[in-house]
């Protein structure tokens, strides 16, 4: 059997799969300039990232979690999608049958041209609004606001020569924002405005879940993607057990991939790659979705 790394075999792969999965995370957008703001580092401020992201952070202190929400939407408008997020675009261009699941809230698939349908974002996004009040079913998709209102601009500050901005620094202090100077929903007059995007301990979209559901119950899965995340969250990780079961090779993409480690997770016929996902996928999708062309886009059929 081939190495786990080796492109020629798994060129050979690729060319015999029609139904394809893939399951992207952080490390996808990590070349685009945006951090992960989870494990290692993962901090804001002082705060935990993890700990901000929840509905109880915000009930406390919704003008600090929108800080970081609008701290994060004005680096996602800033960055550009890279030859990743092309690359899987492309493939979905080409092949009907390839289904892409993104935890990234970035909207950078979107803006490399991935088809709406063929991309489901598990954790929501940063430029959907919806309500805080969980009877109210208000939401406003694709709102690009930068600042997204005037309390919010401290996070939209564009420093010069890369100076850090004095938001990040913990011993800087900031003006507390108090829920007047947020937003409040305009259909129920009295919730918040919050980001549309999946907290801890919040359920996924139930529409979503099935519709994603349906397509792995359709038919086999011939080869599914781990692309830039440990999958090391629900319901992620149940998606390679399910497309296994169903018939899939794995062939997992991020920095760690090969490290010793990691390497359990690779079963015989996987592959694995411990590079740049932008780096590495328009090599392994170049049978299918060609070379980029000089402005280093993929044509589209
Ligand atoms: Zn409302």
């Amino acid at each position: 059997m081939a190495p786990h790394n080796d492109v020629e075999a798994f060129h050979e792969v690729l060319r015999s799969s029609r139904r394809i999965l893939a399951l992207c995370g952080a490390g996808l957008s990590a070349s685009s300039g945006l951090p992960t703001f989870r494990g290692a580092g993962g901090f804001w401020r002082n705060y935990d990232a993890t700990q901000l992201a929840t509905v109880r952070a915000f009930k406390m202190d919704p003008g600090m979690v929108w800080l970081f929400y609008a701290y994060r939407r004005h680096l996602a408008l800033k960055a550009e999608p890279n030859k990743g997020h092309k690359a899987l675009a492309a493939l979905a261009r080409r092949n009907p049958d390839f289904l892409c699941l993104t935890q990234n809230v970035d909207n950078l698939s979107q803006r490399a041209q991935h088809p709406p349908s063929q991309l489901k974002c598990l954790h929501g996004s940063l430029f959907d609004i919806k309500c805080s009040n969980e009877s109210c079913d208000w939401m406003q998709k694709g709102n690009f606001d930068d600042p997204f209102c005037a309390a919010l601009a401290p996070a939209s500050v564009d420093m010069p020569n890369g100076e850090p901005l004095p938001l990040l620094d913990p011993y800087h202090r900031v003006k507390h924002i108090t829920e007047d100077e947020l937003p409040k929903c305009p259909q129920c007059s009295s919730g918040l405005q919050r980001p549309g995007v999946v907290w801890f301990g919040e359920d996924l979209d139930a529409h979503m879940m099935m519709d994603i559901s349906a397509w792995l119950r359709a038919q086999p899965v011939d080869l599914m993607f781990v692309i830039g995340t440990s999958a090391g969250v629900y319901p992620a990780a149940g998606y390679i057990d399910k497309a296994r079961k169903l018939g899939a090779r794995i062939v997992i993409i991020n920095l760690e991939a090969e490290d010793e480690a990691e390497m359990f997770k690779v079963k015989p016929g996987d592959f694995a790659f411990g590079k740049d996902a932008a780096e590495i996928l328009p090599v392994l999708l170049e049978p299918i979705i060609g070379k980029p062309n000089e402005e280093g886009e993929f044509e589209k059929p």
